[in-house]
């Protein structure tokens, strides 16, 4: 088959990547170069644990006191809140225990087999040297914090994660730059993190030319012909190319392309910010959660990498810069030695997770179109689940059937799109 895949983000060059390995024609399509969209900048985690929904009972509660904090979590753009109401209103209908369960449930059997898709397709890129498996480890500066996550932790728990729980002592014997100030390390020796992740989006990129790729589209997708009832063209920014299948994974963006497929999903972004420290005086042993603020340090190639945090303010809003800074404000709560004067040189960046209200991406057929395949909304596992999405995606369209239920991704289960028509 000659298959387009519309994004090269580390969703869409594992879709390529696993089709290609399968003997099909691989073509993607996407205005920047592989890996410059959200995938390139995020904080690295392989998280086989992160299948936790973003909301959960009682986090309405703690909301207000997030929005009010500049340095919080979470923020909302005065000028984005109508626009994004309805979105926060279907998170908050998620946040009822039994969905909340549910959901972790669903997102457990995507994320559980992270490593048995993730090691052979590094391999295969030339990347293995770019992902550890040392784990990584939640901060937190008082029992009573740690208390108010307990239900997260005991979700992943129950769901068969390592969890060993470090206090006093021996949170410094585990790694001696750690702040006095942390009183419980929650350490989960079976996660990993990469090294490099646009590297890593750069390695699939070249490893798909080096098997046959296509030369890439550079340009925008626009639309799609059909005929007779099947995706036959894709319209780009520059030209038309005739495709046997499609894949839509362009993050945060993918929507407009998912209605001309039939599906009307409430996709938004919930943007996030790193500061990259290039020559930082000291490093973490593994990666690092500041439980309170909810962002990682995450040792790499490049540096040490601070990154997190949701901001809500759509696609197109310039960055709030203060937003990183706040990451570098809040760094000596994990590594004291790295106050705010001696961080030294740093890089900024800002990115969009494509986000759903059920914390659960789309991965499935066009409702409309058999040769047609959505992947994208991989919220803040992104990263971790591209692996295991690219399998699903090179099973839905060469007809085996999927290793896990797909019906908690399904495409459709927001709603159909209105009305088909032959030509967008
Ligand atoms: C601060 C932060 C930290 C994160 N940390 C982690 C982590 O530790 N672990 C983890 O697993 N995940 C993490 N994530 C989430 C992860 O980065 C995303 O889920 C993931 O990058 C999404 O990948 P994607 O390929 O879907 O999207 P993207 O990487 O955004 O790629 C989409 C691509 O589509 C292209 N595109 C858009 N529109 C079109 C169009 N019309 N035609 C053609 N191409 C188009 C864009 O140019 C882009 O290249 C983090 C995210 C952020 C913001």
């Amino acid at each position: 088959m000659r298959v387009a895949v519309i994004g090269a983000g580390v969703v869409g060059l594992a879709c390529a990547a696993t089709l290609t390995q399968r003997g099909h024609h691989v073509r993607w399509i996407d205005p920047d170069p592989p890996g410059r969209g959200c995938s390139g900048g995020n904080a690295g985690l392989f998280s086989l644990s992160s299948f936790v929904p973003l909301a959960l009972p009682g986090a309405w509660a703690k909301a207000p006191g997030w929005l009010t904090d500049p340095q919080g979590p979470l923020t909302i753009r005065p000028a984005y809140l109508s626009r994004v109401l309805p979105w926060l209103w279907q998170l908050h209908r998620s946040s009822r225990l039994d969905r909340v369960v549910a959901s972790a449930d669903a997102m457990h059997t995507l994320l559980a087999p992270t490593w048995d898709a993730w090691l052979p397709l590094a391999q295969w890129a030339g990347a293995s040297a770019l992902i550890r498996r040392d784990g990584w480890a939640a901060a937190y500066r008082s029992k009573m914090a740690l208390d108010g996550d307990a239900l997260g932790w005991r979700l992943r728990t129950e769901r068969g994660i390592r969890i060993d729980t470090l206090t006093g002592g021996s949170v410094r014997e585990f790694d001696p730059n750690l702040s006095p100030a942390i009183t419980h390390l929650l350490h989960l020796p079976d996660q990993g993190h990469c090294l490099d992740p646009l590297g890593l989006c750069q390695a699939l990129a070249r490893a798909l030319l080096a098997h046959g790729a296509d030369a890439p589209v550079p340009a925008r997708a626009l639309g799609f012909e059909v005929r007779d009832g099947r995706i036959a063209q894709v319209h780009t920014e520059r030209g038309s190319i005739d495709v046997d299948a499609v894949v839509v994974a362009a993050g945060a963006f993918s929507g407009p392309l998912a209605a001309q497929l039939g599906v009307r999903v409430p996709l938004d972004t919930e943007r996030g910010y790193h500061v990259t420290l290039k020559s930082p005086s000291v490093m973490p042993r593994v990666p690092l959660l500041e439980a309170a603020g909810k962002w990682f340090a995450t040792p790499m190639t490049a540096g040490l990498r601070l990154a997190g945090t949701v901001e809500f303010a759509g696609l197109d809003a310039p960055p709030d810069w203060r937003r990183a800074e706040a990451l570098l404000d809040q760094l000596p709560n994990l590594l004291p030695q790295l106050s705010h004067s001696a961080v030294g040189d740093a890089d900024r960046w800002m990115g969009r997770r494509p986000s759903l209200p059920d914390s659960r991406p789309v991965i499935g057929r066009s409702p409309r179109f058999a040769n047609a395949v959505l992947a994208f909304g991989h919220a803040h596992v992104g990263l971790t689940s591209a692996a295991m999405t690219g399998r699903l995606v090179a099973q839905l369209l060469t007809g085996e059937p999927p290793s896990i239920d797909l019906s908690p991704f399904a495409p459709d289960r927001f709603g159909a799109a209105p009305g088909p028509s032959s030509r967008h």
